[in-house]
């Protein structure tokens, strides 16, 4: 049977997910829960009903082959070393079907590239179908990490550790939010953390908290918690430079 896939949205995105430029697809389904998360709508696996004019399901469903042959089609446009890139929500969610869609790719001769929380169990087992991997890291902490997002990071530093042994093409990211994981201290932790795990050369990119999914939660028939988020600009530049070290 077809491998399908329940995707939000997919389109081309230049040098933010992975090199070059991307046919990016965004994918229905993720394992956490964080707060601040900016598309809501992603996080059932069983997507969600959207309270907008007119009402709308969050997500599609695609065959595999299908979607891959719409990255063939856009070739000409992925230039500068382009591919496809598998974000979310989570993609490893639907594990199956996007390790379906990693072969088909590697098969049709597309660069591949997933953004990943880094939280599913078997993520290494995708490792060698992926040219480039980008895994944030949300807390340092697994305590802190399990109140802001329902989860300990026990997983992640796995996988984390497993990508600095195996990866050479790998860019860590962290959703800097205000009251969870913004200080100075919390960046010299991350840093600690990340050379703890062999991942010391890794380049790290910092994404500044904002609140523009916050309409969102409420079309999704949810709360949107977070307060007291948002850093200043010199606490920002406080942090990145501590984190530069
Ligand atoms: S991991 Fe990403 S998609 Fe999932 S809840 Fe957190 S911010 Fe949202």
């Amino acid at each position: 049977m077809e491998s399908k896939l329940f995707i939000l949205r997919r389109g081309m995105n230049a040098f933010q997910d992975g090199p070059g430029n991307r046919f990016v697809v965004h994918m229905q389904g993720c394992n956490l829960r964080c707060p601040w998360c900016a598309n809501p709508e992603s996080i059932p696996l069983q997507g969600v009903q959207m309270a907008t004019t007119p009402p709308k399901w969050s997500c599609t469903e695609i065959g595999v082959a299908a979607l891959v042959e719409e990255c063939v089609q856009a070739k000409p446009l992925l230039f500068g070393g382009g591919g496809i890139t598998f974000t979310g929500g989570e993609p490893t969610m639907q594990f199956e079907a996007l390790r379906a869609a990693l072969l088909l790719c590697r098969a049709r001769g597309i660069h591949t590239c997933i953004e990943s929380n880094a939280a599913h169990p078997h993520l290494p087992e995708l490792f060698p179908l992926i040219d480039f991997l980008i895994l944030d890291c949300k807390h340092y902490d697994s305590e802190a990490h399990r109140r802001w997002t329902g989860q300990g990071n026990e997983s992640i530093t796995e996988n984390l550790r497993a990508a600095g042994r195996q990866r050479e093409q790998l860019l860590l990211r962290i959703p800097v939010v205000g009251g969870v994981n913004a200080t100075v201290a919390d960046a010299a932790a991350f840093r600690k953390h990340f050379a703890a795990l062999g991942l010391a050369h890794c380049p790290v990119e910092p994404l500044r908290y904002h609140a523009y999914g916050k309409p969102k939660w409420r079309q999704c028939g949810m709360e949107y918690t977070m307060q007291g988020a948002d850093l200043t600009d010199a606490g920002w530049a406080a942090f990145c430079a501590a984190l530069d070290g």
